[in-house]
C-alpha cells in the first residue's frame, strides 16, 4: 500500500502537524478548531470519502494497521493521535521506536483498546467496577454466573463499538458461540478473544453518565461537568450537560476518579470515562457503597463530548490539539445552564440537506453538525446542540430537530 502524496504542508509561523490516524467524524470535527489555532492537521484516512478526508486537504488513504502506510504517514507529522482505538500493538510499536510522539502513548492506550487490561489496570487502582472475571471455559462461565446470577453481560475484550461486542448472557447456552471462538483464538494467539471473554455482573443502574477530561504530557488537566448519556439499542442518541439532579458531591467524586484514572493511566489528550449511576444507595448498604461504576474508557474525543462544540468555553476537539500539542489547556466550563446533543441517526431517506430548510427555519437556535457520511440506517450521521436556561426546552428542541433531519417526523 503506498501513501499518496498529499502529505501535509506546512504553514509559516512554526505551526506544528497534528497527524491522527483514522479519518472518521472525530478526526472531522477536530478541523475547525485546527483553522482556527493555525495548526495542520493531516488524517490517515479509510477512503477517499471518508468523513475527515472531505474537509482536510491532506488525507492520505491508508490502512490503520499496515505499518508501512502509517510509518510514512506519520513521519510527517509533528504528533500523532487517533481517531479510533483499533491501530494495533505492533504498528504502535513501530512508530515509538521510529521516534514518532504518539499521544496518546501505547502505554496508555492500551486500557481502552483491551477491555480486560482495563478491568485489571482499575481494579488494581482501587476504582469501582462492576464484578468481573475472564472466562476461557464453559466451567469458569458457569462459576461466574453461581456468583453474580442470571442475566450477567459478557463483552469481546477488543474491537467493540457502540454495544457491538457486548452480549447479555441469559443462560449458558447464550455464550456457546463465543466460547467456541475464545477456544479457537486462545490457542492461536491471535483475535479479539484472544484471552478469553470478560464477564460483568449486570449492574442495575438508573442512569449512565460520562466524564471528560483532558490531560497534557505536562500533567495539567481539565474536567468538564459531568454528564447523562442516554444509550438506545447500544448506541448514544442524546447527551445532557450537565447530568440532571447529579448530587454536587457525586459529581465531584465521579470527576476526581476520571482525573485520577488519567494521572494514573498516563493518559494525555482527551479521556472519556463512562460510569454506571447507581442511584440512591439500598437500604442496609454500608457506607462504603459506591454511588457509580466506571464501565470503560476511549482516549480521544467522545460522543458525550460533542456538546461542548456549542456549550463550553473550550470544545473537546479544541482540547484534543491543545493537550496532545502540549500547550495550556482551555476553559472547560459550559456556557449555558444547559446543552442537549441529540446524535442524527441514519434512517430511510437517502437525503438529509432538503430537511435543512424546516429544521433551520422552525428554531434558529438549533445548531447542527452532519458529517459527510452516506445514510445508512442507525449510522451515526450528525448531531445537533440546543443550549438554555430549560432542559425540558433544549430536551424537546433537540429532539425535533434530530428527529427530523432522520426522516421520522415529518412536521
Ligand atoms: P461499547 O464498547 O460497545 O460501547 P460498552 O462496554 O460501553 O460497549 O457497553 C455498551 C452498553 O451496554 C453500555 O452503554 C450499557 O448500556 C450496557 N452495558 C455494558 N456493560 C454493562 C454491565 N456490566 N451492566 C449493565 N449494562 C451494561
Amino acid at each position: 500500500m503506498t501513501v499518496p502524496a498529499n502529505a501535509p504542508v506546512r504553514a509559516p509561523g512554526g505551526f506544528p502537524v497534528v497527524g491522527v490516524i483514522g479519518g472518521g467524524q472525530l478526526a472531522r470535527m477536530m478541523q475547525a478548531p485546527a483553522i482556527a489555532l493555525g495548526v495542520q492537521l493531516s488524517v490517515l484516512a479509510e477512503a477517499v470519502d471518508a468523513s475527515a478526508a472531505l474537509v482536510v486537504p491532506s488525507a492520505p488513504v491508508g490502512d490503520h494497521a499496515d505499518l508501512e502506510a502509517v510509518c510514512r504517514f506519520a513521519a510527517a507529522c509533528d504528533v500523532v493521535t487517533f481517531d479510533h482505538e483499533h491501530v494495533p500493538a505492533d504498528v504502535l510499536a513501530a512508530l515509538v521506536s521510529a521516534g514518532v510522539m504518539l499521544q496518546p502513548s501505547p502505554e496508555a492506550l492500551v486500557f481502552a483498546q483491551d477491555k480486560l487490561a482495563m478491568r485489571r489496570k482499575l481494579t488494581e487502582l482501587g476504582v469501582p467496577c462492576p464484578e468481573w472475571v475472564v472466562a476461557q471455559t464453559a466451567e469458569e462461565a458457569s462459576g461466574f454466573a453461581a456468583r453474580v446470577g442470571f442475566p450477567f453481560i459478557a463483552k469481546t475484550p477488543r474491537g467493540g463499538y457502540d454495544g457491538k461486542g457486548v452480549q447479555v448472557v441469559r443462560q449458558l447456552s447464550d455464550l456457546e458461540a463465543w466460547l467456541g471462538a475464545a477456544a479457537t483464538q486462545v490457542q492461536a494467539g491471535t483475535g479479539a478473544l484472544r484471552d478469553g471473554i470478560l464477564l460483568e455482573e449486570m449492574v442495575p443502574f438508573v442512569r449512565e453518565l460520562a466524564v471528560l477530561v483532558a490531560r497534557s504530557p505536562s500533567g495539567q488537566a481539565a474536567a468538564w461537568p459531568v454528564v447523562q448519556t442516554i444509550q438506545t439499542d447500544g448506541i448514544c442518541t442524546d447527551v445532557c450537560a450537565p447530568a440532571p439532579g447529579l448530587d454536587p458531591e457525586v459529581a465531584a467524586a465521579a470527576t476526581r476518579t476520571a482525573l485520577q484514572i488519567a494521572g494514573e493511566l498516563g493518559v494525555t489528550g482527551v479521556l472519556a470515562v463512562e460510569m454506571f449511576d447507581l442511584g440512591v444507595p439500598p437500604k442496609g448498604a454500608g457506607g462504603d457503597h459506591p454511588a457509580y461504576l466506571v464501565n470503560e474508557l476511549a482516549m480521544r474525543p467522545h460522543n458525550s463530548g460533542h456538546w461542548t462544540i456549542d456549550g463550553a468555553v473550550t470544545s473537546q476537539f479544541e482540547q484534543h490539539l491543545r493537550a496532545v500539542l502540549d500547550l495550556p489547556l482551555g476553559d472547560p466550563r459550559p456556557h449555558a445552564a444547559w446543552t442537549v446533543m441529540a446524535n442524527v441517526l441514519g434512517g430511510d431517506y437517502p437525503e438529509l440537506y432538503p430537511a435543512y430548510r424546516h429544521v433551520m427555519a422552525r428554531d434558529p437556535g438549533v445548531k447542527v453538525h452532519m458529517y459527510g457520511k452516506g445514510v445508512r440506517p442507525g449510522r451515526k450521521l450528525g448531531h445537533v446542540n440546543v443550549s438554555g436556561s430549560s432542559l425540558e426546552d433544549c430536551q424537546a428542541r433537540a429532539r425535533h430537530a434530530a428527529d427530523y433531519l432522520r426522516g421520522i417526523i415529518d412536521e
